[in-house]
Formats: structure tokens, C-alpha cells, sequence
């Protein structure tokens, strides 16, 4: 933390109570008077919304989002940001169930019972590399090369509490009726654990769910959207040798990823426009001198759900050929993760973006705006500041031309789901880069977090005491899922990787708890 950062940081806690509640009244608070004129608000809506407006509200989630950031802790090895999510969740009177589908730090928070059910997903891990100082508009890591929270995961899971809690104060308020459930999702950068928790049977009897995403925006959507994936690390053996002195007696497992690589970047050319395809060498040999008997790569393989089992096969005789042509074996191909497309509910988007524009984009003041320009010119991009008004909800565009993945696909095939994107990024920052890290700290993910609480408890509500709500999304689910049946395309036979990320994560670990010490 740098010394302006720190400032402000501080500031915001020793603002008086009356001062900060007013403050994110006007910010995000539950409707102003014209507002609710125009939109008579059921009670038990308005007690979620005035719940999550309190100032001590704003404070422990915010706080809890910031501690997560500050964790930094990459998939599988969340193990600090799950268990304070989960012990918030639990003295909230939530029972937590800890260590699930074979992933130490998947966890299920439930209140209540019997019908209907609704879900939240929620999300805590960071990605490698992107080490930034909160709210710094420059690249200034907090430790150079560690993890950091460059999609704004610290705040997910965190809205997703927040608004899970608001709901059973509802529930109790006003003797709502069913269950509601906070689905702990460790690792969703590696998109490596809701196939297995739907494998694990976590979602049985879930009715419908509500996702949500960090994003400079607020709004959802609908439709099918992203690319299906398959995540397999390929591993070669061959034999070593004297480079030098008797190179013919080695075969390199090296040279059989090269050409595998040359292989699959020769067959880009031969995919649909909507294919993404991308690698790392994990292991390549450790010295020049020694042939190296062992290496592995981990290729990223996507597509749309229709293209993705014949571009896999495809990218497999890649890897064949290279163990073919260097004469060694290949190994092993280890499936890490593989999922689905997203495939978004419109009913459910239609009752989320109610909530959202009853809910509002957060007012941002004058520091925030001074930061969000400061970071725009940074990153070369037009200086416009922090978003004014919500998103509007938009029929999907009829080309697609691929993207980006999230194991939320699979969900969306097991139960009718749509995803709220709630503000606290500035326009222009990137994903998964150190400009996107510098903004999911403090202030403007503090106002985000807790206005993407407040859509995700509204619809919550809603579909907890509207059958008729509810109804529409299962209908339309029901007739989706009769032309789309889910069928994973995680093999049965795959383990969840633990193991993945503990070494880099062991690496930083004491780096990072030593500079969130300093603080
Ligand atoms: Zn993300």
C-alpha cells in the first residue's frame, strides 16, 4: 500500500457513521422518493435493500473483499479467502458444508428449507502475475510477480454473502418461505470447479440461480455466450543424454512439445473464427547440456459446445505427432477442467435488470473519478471517468466470434441461471492485468459490491416469493434443456487439480501476508 492509497483507505474509516451512510444513501441506497413513486417496492424487497445500505454493512463487506485482495490466493489454494467467507456465512446463522467435491476450499452455505431453492454463485481466487497496489494508477506491485485480483473475484463471493444474509433477514422478517444457498466456487480462473461440484451433486434441487460478476458496469444479459473449453496439461518422456557429447542416445520430450506447438498453431487455420487456442510450457528441460527426458504443456482449448470434442480431438493428434517425431512417449494428458458454453436465461435476465435499475449506479465522487481518469490516461484510453448510468438489457448479437470462458457454463445447463456484472472497475482498465488490480480495491468495489448485493437479494426475493417469477424461468429452462440436455464434457475419470497452483502459491504466500503485516 502506498501512502495516498493508505490515505484514503483510512479516511473512509474514520468518516462518521451519519456522514457515511448518507454518502452511500445517495450512492446506491435504496430508492430515492421519486424513484419509489414511480415503483411500489414489496416489503420484503425494501428490508434487503435497507439492510444492505447500513453503514456497517458497506464496512464488513468491504473489508472482507479488501482482505481477499489483499490474500491474493489462486485457485485451490483460497483457503484463507474461503474460510472468512465461510465463517461470515455461518455466524450469520448459515449452515456451511466445507471441503466439497474433492476441493478443500468449495463450500455450500445454506438457509432455510423446502422449496422454492435458489442459488448463488460466488467466487474468490486470484490470477498469477498481476501483483498491483490498490487504487494506484500506475504499475506498482505490492509484490513483484505475485498473484493478484485482476477480475475482481475478491468481490464476488463477497456479494453474494452479503446478499445471501440480507435475503434470510427477509426470510425471517416476513416468513418467507425455501432455501437459500451460497455456492463457495474456488478457482473459476482455471474454470476448475463447477463441473465438479454439479458432478458431486451439489446443485440437486436447485431451482434457479443467480450469478454475478466485477465488472465497470452494471447490468446482464442473456443468451449463449463464451467459448466451452477444454484445460489438459500433455506430458512427455523420453530419454536424456550428453547434449554434446552423445546427443543421439537421448530422445527430448521437449523437442515433442515444440512440434506440438508448431502442429497446433499450423491447425489455427483450419478452425471456426470462434476458436481460442493458447499455451504454456510448465516443464521444458533444466539445463541446455542435458537432454531433457520430461516436459509438459498446458493448452487452453475452446470453442462453441458444438465445436469443441473435434477441435480437441484434433489438438490430441498434435500432441501425438509430436511424440511421434521426437520418439518419445506421450505420457499422460491430464484433463484439468472442461466445461460449457454459458447459456444465459432471458427470463432471468429480464428479472435481474428490473432490480438493477431499481437499484441504480452508484454515485462516485470526486477522488474516485480523479483516480478513474488518472488511470484512463495511464492506459491511453479516453478520459470519460466512472460509469453514470446502468446497462441496458440487449438481445445477444447474432455473431460470435468466441471469447473468453467461465465453468458458470455448466451451471447454466443444470438449472435456468443468468449473471448480474456489477460496477467498481473504471472503463478502459483490462482484465487480468495490473490496471484491473489497481481497481478492485477500496472505495469504488466497496459502492460496486454492495450495489450488485442489493440486484442479487431483489431477485432473490422475487423469485422467492413470486411462483409466477420463478415460473417463467423454469419454463423456459425446461423447453431450453429438451434441444440442450446437459452432458458434461469433463471426463468421468477427472480429480480436481489441488495440486495446481500450490507451488506458486506457497512461493508468494509469506511475501504477501509480510507486506499486508507492513500495511
Ligand atoms: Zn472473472
Amino acid at each position: 500500500m502506498n501512502n495516498t492509497s493508505h490515505r484514503l483507505v483510512r479516511h473512509q474509516f474514520l468518516l462518521s457513521a451519519l456522514v457515511f451512510a448518507l454518502a452511500l444513501g445517495l450512492a446506491s441506497g435504496p430508492p430515492a422518493a421519486g424513484a419509489a413513486a414511480k415503483t411500489k417496492i414489496a416489503k420484503e424487497k425494501q428490508l434487503v435493500l435497507d439492510w444492505l445500505s447500513k453503514a456497517e454493512t458497506v464496512e464488513k463487506f468491504g473489508k472482507i473483499s479488501d482482505r481477499i485482495w489483499e490474500n491474493a490466493e489462486l485457485g485451490l489454494q483460497e483457503f484463507q479467502s474461503s474460510k472468512l467467507l465461510a465463517d461470515t456465512l455461518e455466524a450469520a446463522g448459515f449452515t456451511v458444508e466445507r471441503g466439497l467435491a474433492g476441493m478443500p476450499t468449495c463450500f455450500v452455505a445454506t438457509y432455510g428449507s423446502g422449496k422454492p431453492v435458489i442459488g448463488l454463485l460466488g467466487e474468490f481466487d486470484a490470477l498469477p502475475m498481476i501483483s498491483q497496489k490498490g487504487r494506484v494508477p500506475k504499475k506498482d506491485p505490492v509484490v513483484e510477480g505475485a498473484p493478484g485480483h485482476g477480475c475482481g473475484h475478491n468481490a464476488m463471493c463477497t456479494a453474494a454473502a452479503a446478499a445471501a444474509i440480507a435475503v434470510k433477514e427477509a426470510m425471517i422478517a416476513h416468513g418467507i418461505k425455501g432455501t437459500i444457498k451460497v455456492f463457495g466456487s474456488p478457482a473459476e480462473e482455471i474454470v476448475a470447479s463447477r463441473p465438479y461440484m454439479i458432478r458431486a451433486g451439489l446443485f440437486d434441487g436447485v431451482d434457479a440461480v443467480i450469478d454475478n460478476h466485477s465488472s465497470d458496469g452494471f447490468g446482464t444479459g442473456y443468451g449463449v455466450g463464451g467459448n466451452a473449453l477444454f484445460s489438459t496439461i500433455f506430458t512427455f518422456k523420453g530419454k536424456t543424454a550428453h547434449s554434446a557429447g552423445a546427443p543421439w542416445i537421448g530422445r527430448s520430450a521437449l523437442d515433442a512439445v515444440e512440434i506440438m506447438d508448431v502442429a497446433t498453431n499450423f491447425l489455427r487455420e483450419h478452425l471456426p473464427i470462434s476458436q481460442r487456442m493458447h499455451y504454456v510450457i510448465l516443464e521444458g528441460g533444466e539445463a541446455p547440456n542435458v537432454v531433457p527426458d520430461k516436459a509438459s504443456v498446458w493448452y487452453y482449448v475452446r470453442s462453441t459446445d458444438e465445436g469443441l470434442d473435434d477441435m480437441y480431438r484434433r489438438v490430441v493428434d498434435c500432441a501425438k505427432a509430436g511424440a511421434l517425431a521426437a520418439g518419445v512417449e506421450l505420457a499422460s494428458m491430464r484433463v484439468v477442467s472442461a466445461i460449457h458454453q454459458q447459456h444465459a436465461n432471458k427470463a432471468a435476465a429480464e428479472l435481474i435488470q428490473k432490480n438493477i435499475e431499481l437499484v441504480g449506479m452508484p454515485a462516485w465522487n470526486d477522488e474516485e473519478q480523479a483516480f478513474a481518469k488518472a488511470l484512463q490516461k495511464e492506459l491511453g484510453v479516453e478520459q470519460k471517468g466512472m460509469p453514470k448510468e446502468v446497462d441496458k438489457l440487449e438481445a445477444p448479437s447474432g455473431m460470435f466470434v468466441g471469447g473468453g470462458s467461465s465453468d458458470v457454463g455448466d451451471v447454466t445447463l443444470i438449472a435456468p441461471t443468468a449473471t448480474i456484472g456489477f460496477p467498481g472497475s473504471v472503463p478502459g482498465a483490462i482484465g487480468h492485468h495490473w490496471s484491473a488490480v489497481a481497481c478492485f480495491y477500496g472505495s469504488t468495489t466497496w459502492k460496486g459490491l454492495n450495489a450488485g448485493a442489493k440486484a442479487i437479494a431483489a431477485s432473490a426475493i422475487d423469485l422467492l416469493t413470486k411462483p409466477e417469477e420463478l415460473g417463467k424461468l423454469r419454463k423456459e429452462f425446461e423447453e431450453y434443456s429438451k434441444i440442450h440436455p446437459y452432458k458434461p464434457f469433463l471426463p468421468a475419470d477427472a480429480t480436481p487439480p489441488n495440486d495446481l497452483n500450490k507451488e506458486l502459491m506457497d512461493k508468494y504466500r509469506a511475501a504477501l501476508e509480510k507486506a499486508l503485516a507492513g500495511k
